[in-house]
């Protein structure tokens, strides 16, 4: 079934959703329709190049589920994106919203492109072409769009902009991670890697691991890694290593984390800031710590990994970090705590609900009351992640993978099959 599905992301999150059918003993013949999207559009996106030639990009939006709500999920510009990987991510998406109990369905999007090698008129032509070609399949309480890898804030104001143009008038409540200047809220940009950071306390406190003499390393630099640092530099853990697709650095003795963020805020990447503390970017998720931070891209703990890292706590604020090999080494590792990625970065799209409420209301609030509302959420999603693995005496993964995936169940049970 579904030849464009046959690819290895979605083959990963295939096998954890039957992982978690299994265990929730959700009849055979109801699988197929909770696993596979129930749509995947494929756009073509022409843009003017600024030499004067056209060049065209090849564009995705999968929406998994609409059984509880609006899709909601990020949108992607990189290189390597498919559509199979697009499609698992929106099956992440819709275990992280239902596991946080949003009234959302799951959804991601891409754009098979190097957004650096673009200049800005040119991401802004390619970032509008992308919206205008989903305006009719998508709309604040169908399909609601938000940054993700190669996004930002800009990206969300063209395609915000573009959307409101059709509609000939403002519709902020499109897409969420807005700059606030147009709508969006404040407490946004640093929610995920806030999130991650408050997961990590909370796993600390599990496991009596004292974060202030503790130390972290972090593979990812961009607005979830950056913030995670900061955040975690700031309890006082020191951070021994960090990465990005520029440069890895690393110093036994910590690294000065507001100076890098200075460093990044000027030039963009990481490339550049130190001779020193160079190292292989390949060998830093098996550098000894006490917390783990993969904040880049799916599938880097590898099952050779896997039996090489040496931490306490796996925080996974990348979406899909950890390959189906590992996590069976995992299974063998019990003194291992793993935050899973749709606990660990849910901190992201919960605070992108609070946005679309704001906008849908046109009432704001004031940034305490996001983050408190955030936590609330968030713990309430890891003490129940945590008592259920227990309980069921599974992994953190499937305990959080199950209770995203009975809410969608039970919803479309009682919504029925129409026709
Ligand atoms: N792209 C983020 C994620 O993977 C955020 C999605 C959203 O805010 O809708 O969770």
């Amino acid at each position: 079934m579904f030849d464009i599905y046959s690819g290895p992301v979605f083959g990963m999150a295939r096998q954890q959703f039957l992982q978690a059918a299994d265990i929730l003993e959700i009849p055979q013949d109801q699988r197929d329709r909770l696993l596979y999207p129930k749509r995947a559009i494929a756009v073509t996106c022409p843009i003017h190049r600024d030499d004067g030639s056209t060049v065209v990009y090849e564009g995705y939006r999968v929406q998994h589920h609409l059984s509880l709500g609006p899709a909601k999920g990020g949108v992607r510009f990189s290189p390597h994106v498919d559509i199979g990987e697009v499609a698992a991510l929106s099956l992440w998406m819709s275990w992280k919203c239902a596991l946080m109990n949003l009234p959302y369905g799951g959804a991601k999007g891409g754009v098979r492109v190097d957004p650096y090698s673009l200049s800005l008129k040119e991401l802004e032509a390619l970032s509008r072409r992308f919206m205008q070609e989903l305006i009719p399949f998508v709309g604040p309480h169908v399909d609601v769009m938000a940054p993700d890898i190669g996004t930002n804030e800009q990206v969300m104001a063209w395609f915000m902009d573009t959307y409101s143009n059709d509609a000939g008038q403002t519709v902020t409540e499109i897409v969420t991670g807005k700059p606030v200047s147009c709508g969006g809220t404040v407490g946004r940009r640093e929610a995920t890697g806030r999130g991650v950071t408050h997961t990590i306390v909370r796993a600390a406190e599990e496991i009596n691991l004292n974060l202030a003499q503790s130390t972290a390393v972090i593979q990812g630099f961009g607005n979830v890694g950056s913030v995670a640092a900061n955040e975690l530099h700031a309890l006082g853990v020191k951070i021994l290593a960090i990465s990005d697709h520029t440069a890895a650095y690393h110093d036994p003795k910590g690294l000065n984390i507001p100076e890098i963020i200075a460093y990044v805020a000027k030039h963009g990447v990481l490339k550049g800031y130190s001779k020193e503390c160079l190292t292989d970017p390949n060998t830093i998720l098996t550098i000894k710590c006490d917390v783990l931070v993969p904040a880049a891209v799916e599938r880097v703990i590898t099952e050779e990994i896997a039996n090489k890292i040496e931490c306490r706590i796996i925080a996974e604020a990348a979406n899909g970090p950890t390959t189906l090999e590992a996590d069976a080494v995992f299974a063998k590792r019990p003194e291992i705590f793993i935050i899973p990625d749709i606990l660990c970065n849910s901190g992201g799209v919960t605070v992108s609900y609070f946005e679309w409420v704001q906008d849908l209301q046109q009432f704001f609030w004031e940034e305490e009351e996001i983050i408190s509302r955030m936590k609330k959420i968030m713990d309430k999603g890891f003490y129940d992640t945590v008592k259920s693995a227990k309980e069921l005496k599974v992994s953190n993964r499937m305990a959080a993978t199950c209770a995203g995936l009975k809410r969608v169940h039970l919803a479309k049970q009682a919504r029925g099959l129409f026709p």
